[in-house]
């Protein structure tokens, strides 16, 4: 437990010994998704009052929410909302005493020209600052054949670690979709919903040479939460990709990948705790919290009805402007955001565990 880093964003060789840091103790980061400052300040709120890292991560649509569903020209939006938030995380982080990931979502085939935009926008920033703008991209090109996934993902990969960055790669497919990248439960081959443990050691050959990857490895996880169906949580399929890669390298780390698990939501805190033995080091969680920012201003909203008509009340001739002030419905959203990454936090087993001096 001696890996120290000083508090704000991590990349490069830092990122990369926070993940064997995880790995090596057995616990994993939260990788929350944002769509604006008061998701990301609350999400870096519940780090600091936990004492965990986090990862930050903005999907496609949540970053073009970022820049605002008003601006004109959609392809933009994408592209510097994502630059916008990171930058609103750069400049606060270290104030939250924390250690915060920079990482995006969800990249199919027809968002690869996104990733490409955020990597010119990564090379300007870097010119400036001398770090990366993201610690790391995902590309997921699962639906594709298993050779183009594995050859874009390179060319990415080559670009990230030229700015000192790493990319997170998909193989398998995760169910359930989410803002448009996923697959229809109904329509997909239920083994494609498994990683093939020989599909994950073609990726650690192809790419372990060239630079840090992760892999979002599929176990019958899906996107969303849904009444329990014909998927089912299978975390040793991560544990026969560990052991394929180990054997047949010879290597003296029984967990060699850096793996991701994706669909974090609604899953049961035994799978979370079998997959992070396995070599996970980062779960997502959208839908959950998602969900308790809408319970926290749905609670205030119900309490304080009268303040969402009227200025003044009907009945009681008061002022409501202290309950319609954003401020309070916005803040009620958060502390229950707050609240619910207490208990991501806590069953990930990164409570208390921040490497952040
Ligand atoms: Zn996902």
């Amino acid at each position: 437990m001696s890996l120290r880093l000083p508090a704000g964003v991590v990349f490069g060789e830092e990122y990369r010994n926070l993940v064997s840091h995880c790995k090596e103790n057995t616990f994993a980061l939260a990788a929350v998704n944002v769509v604006g400052t008061d998701s990301i300040n609350a999400v870096m709120e519940a780090a600091a009052v936990n004492k965990s890292d986090v990862i930050i991560q903005l999907s496609n649509g949540g970053a073009s929410f970022f820049a605002g569903q008003g601006m004109p020209d959609k392809a933009d939006a994408m592209v510097f909302g994502a630059v916008s938030a990171a930058q609103h995380v750069h400049l606060l982080a270290k104030h939250y005493g924390i250690c915060v990931v920079l990482h995006t979502d969800h990249a199919n085939r027809k968002l690869i020209p996104w990733i490409d935009a955020l990597l010119d926008q990564g090379e300007e920033y870097k010119k400036k600052n001398g770090r990366p703008l993201f610690s790391s991209h995902m590309v997921d090109l699962s639906e594709e054949s298993l050779e183009d996934n594995l050859n874009e993902s390179e060319r990415i990969l080559r670009r990230s670690v030229a700015l000192d960055m790493s990319v997170e790669i998909e193989l398998g497919i995760t169910g359930g979709e989410e803002d448009g990248v996923g697959a229809d439960l109904d329509s997909i081959d239920n083994s494609r919903l498994y990683t093939q443990p020989e599909d994950v050691l073609a990726a650690y050959d192809q790419l372990n040479s060239i630079g840090h990857f992760s892999v979002a490895a599929s176990f019958g996880n899906v996107h969303g939460v849904y009444k329990p169906g014909n998927v089912q949580l299978r975390p040793e399929i991560l544990r026969h990709s560990q052991d394929l890669v180990s054997k047949t390298h010879s290597l003296s780390n029984n967990n060699p990948l850096d793996l991701v698990f994706h669909g974090g939501s609604g899953s049961p805190e035994a799978s979370i705790k079998e997959a992070i033995e396995y070599g996970v080091f980062k779960m997502n969680i959208d839908t959950d919290t998602q969900f308790a920012f809408a319970q926290g201003v749905g609670k205030f909203v119900e309490e304080n009805g009268a303040a969402f008509k009227h200025q003044i009340h009907p009945d009681t001739d008061e002022p409501l402007k202290k309950y319609y002030d954003p401020r309070k419905w916005l803040r009620a959203g958060e502390q229950s955001l707050v609240q619910r990454l207490t208990q991501a936090f806590t069953e990930l087993g990164s409570k208390g565990k921040s490497v952040a001096s």
